[in-house]
C-alpha cells in the first residue's frame, strides 16, 4: 500500500502533455494554453479619458471657479484633429482619446454649462493629470499577457481578446474512455431485478471527466467475464486515458487486474492507503495510455478520481498540480481514523463572519451514493488521527464544480 502522495507522484511523473492544437478563442473556454499570448500593441493604445467630462489644461483649472470655452466634442472612437488651446475645454466621453494640448479631465459632476452651453464653468480645483489613463498603462506591446499552462477561464478570454489573439494554441482535450464493469449492473433507464443495481458510476465518472475539461466517452458496461472484459479493455486502450470502475478487489470475480496485465498494462499503483478507495489501480501501456481502475463503490470511485484522475487530466494539458485542501472549521464530529488517510463527504458554507464551515453529511459509507447529495468536498485526515470535534480546524479537498 502506498500513500496518496506517492501514488500522485507515480501518476504525474509519467505524464507528458498532449499535442497542441489551434482553436478559435471563442471555442477555447477551459482549455489550457500551449503557447503564450503576447500583446500585439500597447493597452490602452492611446491616452484616454476615465470619465465623462471635459478635457482641459491643468494650468487652466488650478484655480476655481473658472469658465472655459467648449471648442469640440469627443465621443469614444474619434480623434479630434485640432489641439486644445489655453482657455478652452473639449467635452469628452469615457474611453475617448485625449486631444493634443490637454493633460487633465474634469468630471462632469463638478461642471455646469454656461452661455447656453457654449462654455463650461468648473466649480472645483482639479489636480493636473487627473482621470487620464496613459497609453500602455496596463500593457506594453510584446508584453506576455498569458503564460503557457494557463487555464482559459472567462478572465483569460478578456485578456486574449484584448491582445488580439483571435486564435490560441492550446493542448487538445484528453479523450477518456469510461468502462464500468460488474455482472450486477443495468442501465439507468432499466428497473433492476433480483440482485441487480443501476450503473451509476458510468454517469458519475463521465460528469467528473467533463468537469475536468476532458472529453468523456462511455463504453458499454461489461460483466465480470474475462473475454468480454478483454475486448472492452482493448477498445478502451485506444484512448488517452481508460477509466474503469469495479472488479479491482480481492473477490473471486474481480478479473480487472489480471485482464489489464494480459492487455499489456504495467501497474505503478495497486493499492493506496486511503479510506475509502484502497484498491485503486494506476497503470500505463507502452503506447502511453493511462489506465485507472477504480473501486466499484460509488464514493470510492469518486475519491479515486479526485486523488489521481483529476490531477492526471490536468497534467495531460500541462498543468500537473495536486489540488491542495482548504482549512475550515468543523461543524460536527468526525471519528478517529484508522491506519489509512480518510476522506469524508462534507457540505461547505460561508459563515456570517466570512469563514468556511464544513458539515459532515449523513453518509452511510463507501457504498452509499445517496448520502453524498450536497457534498462540496471531502474532509481529509491523516492516518491514525484522533476524532475531530466540533470547532476543530480540518482540511477539506474541495470539489471544483460548486461556486
Ligand atoms: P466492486 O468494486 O466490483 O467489488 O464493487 C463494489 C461495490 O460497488 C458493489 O456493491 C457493486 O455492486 C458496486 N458497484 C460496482 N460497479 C458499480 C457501478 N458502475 N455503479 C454503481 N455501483 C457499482
Ligand atoms: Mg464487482
Amino acid at each position: 500500500m502506498i500513500s496518496v502522495e506517492q501514488a500522485q507522484h507515480e501518476v504525474l511523473s509519467r505524464i507528458q502533455p498532449l499535442e497542441m492544437e489551434t482553436v478559435k478563442l471563442s471555442e477555447a473556454l477551459f482549455q489550457t494554453l500551449a503557447r503564450r499570448v503576447t500583446c500585439d500593441m500597447d493597452y490602452p493604445p492611446f491616452d484616454r479619458s476615465v470619465m465623462d467630462g471635459f478635457a482641459v489644461r491643468a494650468s487652466d483649472v488650478a484655480c476655481a471657479p473658472v469658465t472655459l470655452r467648449i471648442v469640440a466634442q469627443i465621443p469614444a472612437g474619434r480623434i479630434v484633429d485640432r489641439a486644445l488651446q489655453a482657455g478652452e475645454a473639449m467635452q469628452i466621453n469615457t474611453g475617448a482619446a485625449i486631444p493634443r494640448g490637454a493633460d487633465t479631465v474634469v468630471r462632469v459632476e463638478i461642471t455646469e454649462p454656461v452661455e447656453g452651453g457654449r462654455s463650461v464653468r468648473i466649480t472645483d480645483v482639479v489636480p493636473g493629470g487627473k482621470f487620464i489613463t496613459k497609453r500602455g498603462a496596463y500593457a506594453r506591446c510584446n508584453d506576455v499577457a498569458l503564460r503557457v499552462g494557463t487555464l482559459i477561464t472567462p478572465s483569460e478570454i478578456a485578456v486574449a481578446a484584448t491582445a488580439g489573439a483571435a486564435k490560441v494554441v492550446v493542448y487538445r482535450r484528453p479523450r477518456v474512455a469510461v468502462l464500468a464493469t460488474g455482472d450486477e449492473l443495468v442501465d439507468i433507464d432499466a428497473v433492476p431485478t433480483g440482485a441487480q443495481i443501476r450503473n451509476s458510476n458510468q454517469h458519475t465518472l463521465c460528469g467528473l471527466i467533463r468537469n475536468a475539461h476532458a472529453n468523456a466517452i462511455a463504453l458499454p458496461a461489461v460483466g465480470d467475464h474475462r473475454d468480454h472484459l478483454r475486448n472492452a479493455i482493448q477498445q478502451g486502450l485506444d484512448y488517452d486515458v481508460l477509466c474503469l470502475s469495479g472488479g479491482v478487489s480481492m473477490g473471486a470475480f474481480d478479473f480487472v487486474p489480471e485482464v489489464l496485465s494480459q492487455c499489456g498494462v504495467s501497474f505503478h499503483v495497486r493499492k493506496m492507503a486511503v479510506k475509502p478507495g484502497r484498491p485503486t489501480i494506476f497503470g500505463t501501456t507502452d503506447r502511453g495510455t493511462l489506465v485507472f481502475a477504480l473501486p466499484g463503490n460509488p464514493v470510492s470511485a469518486l475519491v479515486g478520481f479526485e486523488l489521481l484522475v483529476r490531477p492526471a487530466l490536468s497534467a495531460l494539458v500541462g498543468r500537473g498540480r495536486i489540488p491542495r485542501p482548504v482549512k475550515m472549521k468543523l461543524n460536527g464530529r468526525l471519528e478517529a481514523t484508522t491506519n489509512r488517510r480518510s476522506y469524508f463527504p462534507v457540505s461547505v458554507r460561508v459563515d456570517e463572519d466570512g469563514s468556511l464551515v464544513a458539515t459532515p453529511l449523513c453518509w452511510g459509507g463507501s457504498g452509499d451514493p445517496v448520502g453524498i447529495a450536497g457534498a462540496d468536498g471531502l474532509a481529509t485526515r491523516a492516518a491514525d488521527s484522533p476524532a475531530s470535534e466540533d470547532g476543530d480546524m480540518i482540511d477539506v479537498l474541495m470539489f471544483g464544480w460548486r461556486s
